[in-house]
């Protein structure tokens, strides 16, 4: 099939690809795909390749690609009922019965969740609850945000604000006033390299402790943050680095938003990052993983203690003002439950522990000693390979020599999409959760290849 047939040249003509190099792509110079179909861990596209998706699109399909009994649900319930809304009281089967699978999945002190369609827009939905949840409390002045630097919490105003990551700041006027970033938890990239890993979590506490007494902790409501770090690089958080900072919030009053979009439903190898680490949110973020993307659905669960405050609420103020067309929407909501009882089915959760764990190990030994990877990384069913350009002196490559998109080109022609990360030099992979050992080995000969052919 010819690249620049019709659908190519329509798709150059009247699209508007997210996260694209307009003008590139609008040249012919930038990467275009027409993906057709998908089958477990596998994609394929209209030029007749079939491909290993180390990235679960992003980092969403988990449970694969192509499993017909989310598709069925899906289909039947747009028979029955494609929609209704869930505004004043109404809800559907589905929305309903997701509202408790969720709650069941989620830690014991969480009380109910509120159902959007993206990460970006639960993210807002949390920040405005924390802010109505301190105006009930009669603090009106506990509103700023903290948030990570490296951390990724979407690319709304809000949510974009809350990003660490500069390429979502550039010429968008963000951050915005209200967000305060502090510092990303990346052990392997301390200033300090003297520094323990207890030495270097102790850091990121006074750092945070010296956040706090700047702005106030009377002006901050709650800070946010993944369980991992995600598009920040794949970074697991140091050992002890949950526990401190929770201790420094308590201390303060400040809520804590568990960002979950990534970690929630099995990636980390636990149902949810928050138990796997231990950390007790007050609000979680989930999307992603709810439904594998069979159909757009997120939600934000709240904690016992601050929907206490959001009922009081309403009782003085009237019916909360807050909501969209298609929160909870039913067809979402049959995906999600499809998907959540599937993730069961499947053992999909240890699955990610097991299989996940023997896939770093394999590119460890494939990979660990090269001149050029400074950490390889991960949890769960997530993995980094963190390039440099000389391991012992630790020398980072220059971002402009986006080391890590050649890597992610270099395997592509192996036939596996793995993901360059924003800042250049680190390789992601977050594979559906359903990847066998085999596939496993697939994507490490390939990285090594790919490896062999760019470093
Ligand atoms: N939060 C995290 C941790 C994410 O990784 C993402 C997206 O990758 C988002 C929020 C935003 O989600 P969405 O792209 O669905 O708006």
């Amino acid at each position: 099939m010819l690249k620049n047939d019709l659908l190519e040249t329509w798709d150059r003509e009247n699209f508007f690809h997210p996260s694209t190099h307009l003008a590139d792509f609008a040249r012919g110079d930038a990467p275009q795909r027409v993906v057709t179909g998908g089958s477990g861990s596998y994609i394929e596209d209209r030029e007749g390749n079939r491909l290993l998706d180390a990235f679960a699109g992003l980092y969403c399909v988990n449970v694969g690609y192509g499993r017909s009994e989310i598709a069925d649900a899906i289909a039947a319930q747009a028979k029955e009922l494609a929609y209704y809304h869930a505004y004043v009281g109404h809800g559907t089967e589905a929305s309903i019965t997701l509202a408790k699978m969720v709650l069941d999945r989620a830690p014991a002190h969480m009380s109910k969740v509120y159902f959007g369609l993206s990460g970006s827009d639960a993210n807002e939905t949390n920040i405005k609850l924390v802010w109505y949840y301190n105006n009930i409390l009669g603090r009106p002045e506990k509103k700023k945000i903290i948030s990570r630097w490296r951390g990724y919490h979407g690319s709304g105003l809000m949510t974009g604000s809350l990003t660490g990551l500069e390429l979502f700041h550039k010429k968008f006027d963000l951050p915005l006033a209200q967000v305060i970033h502090t510092t990303a938890p990346y052990y392997y990239r301390r200033e300090n390299l003297a520094q323990s890993e207890a030495e270097f979590v102790a850091q990121c506490v006074a750092d945070l402790d010296a956040l706090i007494a700047r702005e106030g902790a009377d002006t901050i409501a709650a800070m946010i943050g993944e369980p991992v770090l995600g598009t920040g690089g794949i970074v697991p958080p140091p050992a002890g680095y949950w526990e401190a900072i929770q201790a420094v919030l308590e201390k303060h009053d400040i809520l804590l938003i568990a960002d979950e979009v990534v970690t929630g439903f099995g990636r980390t190898g636990s149902m949810m990052g928050s138990t796997h680490y231990g950390i007790e949110p007050d609000i979680i973020t989930i999307a992603k993983g709810l439904t594998s993307a069979y159909a757009p659905l997120s939600g934000s669960i709240i904690s016992g203690k601050v929907w206490t405050v959001l009922e009081q609420g309403t009782d003085e103020n009237g019916p909360i003002g807050h909501g969209w067309t298609y929160s909870a929407h039913p067809i979402g909501a049959a995906a999600g439950v499809a998907n959540l009882k599937l993730i069961d089915e499947m053992g999909l959760v240890a699955n990610a522990g097991e299989t996940g764990a023997y896939f770093r190990a394999a590119m460890t030994e494939a990979l660990g000693d090269h001149g050029n990877i400074g950490e390889i990384r991960g949890e769960g069913m997530l993995c980094a390979l963190e390039f440099v350009a000389d391991r012992e002196a630790r020398r980072f490559f220059d971002p402009s020599d986006k080391v890590g998109y050649r890597l992610a080109a270099a395997l592509l022609e192996q036939g596996v999409i793995g993901r360059a990360m924003p800042q250049g030099d680190i390789l992601g992979f977050a594979p559906p959760l359903s990847l066998s050992r085999e596939e496993a080995d697939i994507i490490v000969a390939a990285t090594a290849k790919a490896a062999q052919s760019v470093l």
